[in-house]
């Protein structure tokens, strides 16, 4: 039987994830988490960093059907649990420099037939659990990378109507392109790029807007930005020193709202897949920052349970402009994951924001974070917000008006 994966762009695609995904440096330990199916990947990628002088690999596998044998046998009160001492273990090998590599590959529908209650709870207490390692992750302590392999589940889950063997096929050509790894010099390639999101950002940090206004179907949102924030997109050097680029693909340009200065109603513009399970049509009204009504027509019991995570579930962590031009977006698939589905949309986020889009992040506390208007919370979910309709003015201080988006584009 032929693979229906391009082997070589397989290669390539764990060349980019090294040496552009974490500008792995020498004698640095990676710790990998990664699904069973993409172990061809990890060996790749395995290979790949200790040729670039990395101490120690290693890679932690989930397995799908062992975490559905969990919901199916498992006892009712292990559902409050997680794996604490994991996590903790992950932020001492941080605090030593180790970096950070995570292959997105799961089915994005594989909770979708368990008890919601149980997988709410379940989130929650790894949200919890995992905040020794999340911490160091928003704080951008470390290098760190995402990058996708297309496991079976997933590609039939987008291309339903194609066998196993063609959906992984197409599915594999899209993370390809999207990572750009079809490409004769992916690393020169992802230089030009990082260029083009720098310059985006920059103008944005220059105009330093107080508000961004978003209208379009459905949507009238404003959404005070953070003081001191600071535009980001592409690659940035992470506090060990490292320049690395932690999400590939990578389309958006974000930073962190305020807290407490988000007013109006918005509706998402692609499902959202949230653990396994599918949340569509969300319509969400905000009021002093938070969102104080919200409706989905498809998972409505997880989006509430999301919400009501913590205190800081309701407000906003990011937000995050992509053209609608953007290669992923115009692909016209809907990947059921985030990595993907982000960078072909608007988008924003609830929960956690990062640190370092502020200004001297480098130095920054927990406290003038919050001071600025900087939210805090255990979740941080992103859901597409922009389409080919969407209008974005910035305000800035003195309440003038520039455009910035012209129907999903930049004006
Ligand atoms: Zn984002
Ligand atoms: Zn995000």
């Amino acid at each position: 039987m032929i693979n229906p994966i391009d082997q070589n762009k397989l290669k390539k695609l764990a060349q980019v994830a090294v040496q552009v995904g974490l500008g792995l440096e020498k004698g640095q330990d990676l710790i990998m988490t990664a699904p069973l199916e993409a172990a061809p990947l990890v060996r790749l990628i395995t290979r790949e960093a200790y040729r670039a002088g990395a101490g120690l690999v290693t890679t932690l596998y989930s397995d799908a059907e062992a975490t559905l044998a969990r919901y199916r046998y498992g006892h009712d009160l292990s559902f409050d649990r997680s794996t604490g001492w994991l996590f903790e273990g992950i932020g001492q090998a941080f605090d030593n420099n180790a970096a950070r590599l995570a292959i997105s590959a799961e089915n994005p529908m594989l909770l979708a037939n368990e008890d919601p209650d149980k997988v709410g709870r379940a989130n929650k207490a790894m949200s919890a659990a995992s905040a020794p390692m999340r911490k160091r992750i928003v704080e951008f302590s470390i290098n760190w990378n995402i990058v996708s392999y297309p496991s079976a589940d997933w590609a039939k889950q987008v291309f339903p109507n194609d066998n196993e063997d063609v959906a992984v096929g197409k599915l594999a050509d899209a993370i390809f392109a999207a990572s750009r790894v079809d490409l004769d010099d992916p690393v020169a390639a992802w230089g030009e790029h990082n260029k083009v999101l720098a310059a985006k950002s920059k103008w944005l940090n220059e105009h330093n807007f107080a508000a961004l206004h978003f209208s379009g179907p459905g949507t009238d949102l404003t959404i005070g930005l953070a003081d001191n924030h600071e535009w980001m997109g592409g690659a940035a050097p992470a506090k060990n020193g490292i320049i690395c680029n932690p999400n590939i693909p990578t389309e958006e340009v974000f930073t962190t709202p305020h807290a407490t200065k988000v007013e109006g109603y918005v509706c998402s513009s692609k499902p959202l897949s949230y653990h396994g399970t599918l949340i569509d049509n969300i319509k969400a009204r905000f009021e002093g920052g938070r969102i104080v009504e919200a409706t989905a027509s498809v998972g409505q019991e997880v989006l509430t349970k999301m919400l009501d995570t913590d205190e800081g579930a309701r407000s906003l962590g990011e937000v995050a402009l992509v053209p609608y031009s953007s290669p992923i977006s115009q692909s016209g698939t809907l990947f059921y994951n985030t990595m993907f589905d982000e960078n072909a949309a608007c988008h924003i986020a609830q929960g956690q924001c990062y640190s370092k889009c502020f200004k001297d992040s480098e130095s920054i506390s927990e406290e003038q974070v919050k001071a600025n208007g900087g939210n805090s919370s255990q979740i941080h979910v992103d859901w597409m917000i922009g389409s080919a309709e969407t209008n974005i003015d910035g305000i800035k201080q003195n309440g003038d008006l520039v455009p910035v988006f012209r129907k999903g584009e930049w004006a």
